[in-house]
């Protein structure tokens, strides 16, 4: 059934001294679930808010119940500025939840943002990131580590992960989850504190509005909001999608001299333990190092940069997360 009441809102969030944040509300009008949709917290990752533009149309006809909340820019600065960081603040802004009123850029930002989570409750927190230009799209589920319900906020946060019709990859293991600070990224706060669910979907390179990108983010996100029960519009099997997981998200192995990155394996094939994954060469073409595959499993996505110095991770992989 449709509502025959969408109503569109339009507010800002303002975070001062920072930012005034847009965010779009569409209302069915009825009863049900509450989603928040935000994008592009990194600056240079783009494909976001070109979805959040289609979700802004799309929506008041396909709204079946409940409410959907839209931000087209968490870090608008930074979009401007083609940054990932927001401006004047070098930290990454996605490590800075619930934030500090009185703390850095990105962490005013996060409280002014938590602030408005904390009011509305949202059932499902969807958040738009993009990986590289050599990518497969993937959904990722953060580690929950923390509360009393942390098995039914994983399987919830897996189902939705599930309905993306993306290949579903896990954070990285707990020790280093915590250690990289990732349980201070939105989605990890928020399994981790309040126990709300949330997904990221990393869909599309950085930089520019790729429209295949928008598309396959935009039918991703459809699905999970399908999941969170506002519409129908199930999301098909993405044709990248890597099935036979649980997987998880690994750097790849690290080069040892500077020199070309050369990686081989293609996004989303299936690669043996030990198989050369990557080479580095000098600049006149000689082979100074082979990267070979620690695991069974596949290259996520390829890092944007040819030279790379040594100590570089050649990819971002997936290996099976037992
Ligand atoms: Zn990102």
């Amino acid at each position: 059934m449709l509502a025959p009441t969408a109503r569109v809102h339009r507010r800002t969030v303002a975070v001062p001294g920072v930012v005034e944040l847009v965010m779009i509300t569409v209302d069915s009008g009825l009863d049900g679930p509450s989603a928040v949709v935000t994008a592009n917290l990194h600056g240079d990752e783009c494909t976001g808010v070109g979805v959040v533009h289609r979700l802004r149309h799309l929506l008041p006809d396909r709204l079946s119940r409940g409410r959907v909340h839209l931000f087209p820019s968490l870090n608008p600065g930074g979009l401007r500025a083609g940054t990932r960081h927001l401006p004047g603040d070098e930290r990454d802004p996605n490590r800075s939840f619930p934030g500090d009123e009185g703390g850095s850029a990105a962490e005013r930002l996060a409280h002014a943002l938590w602030g408005v989570l904390e009011q509305e409750q949202p059932d499902v927190v969807i958040d738009l990131h993009t990986d590289s230009t050599r990518a497969i799209p993937y959904a990722i589920l953060d580690r929950v580590v923390r509360g009393r319900s942390r098995r039914s906020v994983d399987a919830r946060c897996r189902e939705l992960a599930e309905a993306s019709g993306l290949t579903v990859l896990h954070e990285y293991p707990r020790g280093r989850y915590l250690r990289y600070g990732l349980d201070r990224s939105l989605p990890g706060a928020l399994v981790n504190g309040p126990g709300i669910a949330a997904v990221t979907l990393e869909v599309g390179p950085r930089r520019g509005l790729d429209p295949v990108a928008v598309d396959t983010a935009l039918i991703a996100a459809l699905g999970v909001l399908s999941a969170a029960g506002v519409l129908d519009h199930p999301a098909p099997r993405h044709p990248s999608r890597v099935d036979g997981g649980p997987w998880r998200r690994e750097s790849g192995p690290r080069t040892s001299q500077a020199g070309m990155l050369e990686v081989i394996a293609e996004p989303g094939e299936l690669f043996p333990v030990g198989e050369v994954i990557a080479r580095v060469r000098s600049l006149d073409g000689r082979t100074l190092q082979e990267l070979t595959a620690p695991q069974r499993g596949f290259v996520v996505a390829v890092p944007d940069r040819a030279w790379a110095p040594a100590g570089t991770a050649c990819a971002t992989l997936a290996i099976r997360d037992d």
